[in-house]
């Protein structure tokens, strides 16, 4: 099946989505890192964000790849390996501009239903239930409280950013208040989908929650 999970930063979606997928033998599918891809080209090439001719271009010279590595997964962009340019706090404020452009959400809906053709995968992002893949077998939107959400972020950025907590909590907000608010493909839970709150849960917990789901859905008499 194609099990989705959507949910704001923070929430716990890529830990859980991995583990997931390595608990179902699944492949594993992080929609953010392809957002970030985009921003990271229209950096390097300093272009605005909101010239969609441009970004419409620039999409259309970018082949985008997840390939398996003995460091576990990494994306490539037209052949060169992106993966550990992506997740610094600029390139994060722009993946949130850039996804708000009708030509970045185009082109990129096409790249992860190609991408889901094959079943078996795991995807995370924001709109995986609502849009992309509106008839997935399984959807589950993970949330938690803010504060909670902002700690992980700042204790994962610890090593490489300088931020202090209250900016990464800012950051934050502003990224929820975009990414919910933009007209297209906001983030809202899809109506199927099963709400988990993961603020008072451990990531094991959270995976356990999702297996008796999905193993309801594919035996309902268990
Ligand atoms: O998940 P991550 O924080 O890496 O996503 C970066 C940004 O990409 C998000 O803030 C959001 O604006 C955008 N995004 C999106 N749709 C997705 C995945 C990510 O709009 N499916």
């Amino acid at each position: 099946m194609v099990v989705t999970i959507d949910g704001p930063a923070g929430a716990g979606k890529t830990t859980v989505s991995r583990a997931l997928a390595d608990r179902l033998g699944y492949r594993y599918v992080d929609t953010g890192a392809l957002y970030r891809a985009v921003a990271y080209a229209a950096r390097r090439k300093r272009m605005r964000t909101d010239d969609d001719a441009a970004l419409e271009e620039l999409c259309r010279g970018l082949d985008l790849k997840f390939v398996t590595s003995a460091s576990g997964q990494r994306l490539l962009s037209a052949g060169t390996d992106i993966t550990d340019h992506i997740r610094t706090p600029e390139i994060t404020m722009l993946a949130s501009g850039v996804s708000a452009r009708p030509a970045v959400r185009a082109y990129l809906l096409k790249v992860q239903r190609e991408m889901g053709r094959q079943k078996g995968v795991v995807f995370e992002g924001r709109d995986m239930g609502t849009v992309v893949f509106p008839d997935a077998e399984m959807k589950f939107f993970l949330d938690a409280a803010i504060e909670t959400r902002a700690n992980r972020r700042y204790l994962e950025l610890q090593d490489s950013s300088s931020q202090k907590p209250e900016e990464v909590e800012n950051d934050m907000r502003q990224r929820d208040q975009n990414d919910s608010t933009r007209d297209l493909a906001p983030l809202v839970p899809a109506a199927d989908a099963v709400i988990i709150n993961s603020t008072d849960l451990t990531v094991d917990e959270v995976i356990e929650q999702m297996l008796a789901h999905i193993h309801k859905r594919v035996d309902p008499g268990s």
